[in-house]
């Protein structure tokens, strides 16, 4: 598919730079680099600033010493952009005044402001800002979120159980008593635009926000292809056969591991039979439905968030662009 990478957190060419990031006295003289910055991300949330200008939302980029980074842990080398070093940490450990009651639900509108810095800054949920933010933001936000919720949840060594040491600018962990090493994960899961002729699958899963509908997806089980885990998936949750199935794009999904891998996938039946445990409904709709449930003008279906690589691949399938 051509235009692949324009999918939200789609490849910025951002240049990690990974051959410095064993190079810890490397990474300690670039962090007080008067162009370095470093983003915080508070439970998930990075810190974003308006720009009036352009009405988008850039990535709150502090220096080394911002009273805002006090107490942060697992700083991460994200890379350089351009020749400006680029930083993230996680300041979890602050406490806000008020703990929004939405905070890790399916949506978080709440946003919290920081009492060390300007009112235009504050910690925003990733999920609903990457559409106002630029590519390279996205990448580099996406990748911040992804690597420091590693760190937070894989403290301990898997093999041995001893609590392990960050390493690599945060590349890896590395176990003090057993030496094994440990990489950030990322789960492939497929996602896919089931057509039968003029017609797409879609579904809903139970506790989407009301009327959304949008392409079935699934984990990738260990020893499973791409195409096989498309096939299960599909036959799983709604009873479609799948013949032919082709990758069309990728998108790193940091929500918290995911790599979405958007496939197209043909269907060889039509009778639904939808599994209750993972979907609520599975319809299929005609190419004409589809442009009104993109445009928001159907009585009663939603379309798939914006930034998600099912509204994505929606609209190239609308506009005739899948290759
Ligand atoms: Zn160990």
């Amino acid at each position: 598919m051509k235009r692949a990478e324009a999918v939200a957190f789609g490849g910025s060419g951002l240049d990690r730079a990974a051959h410095l990031r064993g190079e810890k006295h490397v990474l300690d003289t670039l962090m007080r680099d008067s162009r370095a910055g470093v983003l915080p991300l508070w439970r998930g949330k990075p810190l974003l600033v308006a720009d009036p200008r352009s009405g988008r939302d850039e990535l709150g980029w502090l220096s080394g010493n911002s009273l805002a980074l006090v107490g942060a842990t697992s700083r991460v080398f994200l890379g350089l952009d351009g020749d400006a070093p680029r930083f993230a940490a996680d300041v979890s450990a602050w406490q806000p005044d008020l703990l929004p009651d939405t905070l890790d639900a399916y949506r978080d509108p709440s946003e919290q402001r920081h009492p060390a810095l300007p009112d235009t800054y504050r910690f925003s949920e990733l999920r609903m800002a990457v559409p106002r933010l630029a590519p390279r933001a996205a990448e580099l936000a996406a990748t911040a979120r992804a690597v420091l919720n590693w760190h937070r949840t894989h403290r301990f060594c898997a093999a041995c159980g001893a609590e392990s040491d960050i390493s690599l600018g945060g590349w890896q962990r590395l176990c003090p008593a057993c030496g094994t090493h440990h990489h950030p994960r990322t789960d492939p899961v497929v996602i896919m635009l089931v057509t039968r002729g003029n017609s797409v699958l879609i579904g809903r899963s139970p506790g989407w926000p009301e009327g959304m509908y949008s392409l079935l997806a699934g984990y990738v089980e260990p020893g499973e292809t791409i195409e096989a885990a498309v096939r299960r998936e599909t036959l799983e949750e709604a009873g479609i056969k799948i013949g032919h199935v082709a990758y069309l794009a990728s998108q790193p999904w940091p929500f918290p591991a995911s790599l979405m891998i958007g496939c197209h996938a043909e269907a060889t039946s039509e009778a639904i039979t939808v599994d209750p445990a993972e979907l609520e409904d599975a319809i299929w709709v005609t190419r004409e439905e589809m442009a009104r449930i993109h445009a928001g003008a159907h009585p009663r279906i939603a379309a798939a968030r914006e930034g998600a690589i099912a509204r994505f691949l929606l609209g190239n399938w609308l506009a005739d662009t899948l290759d």
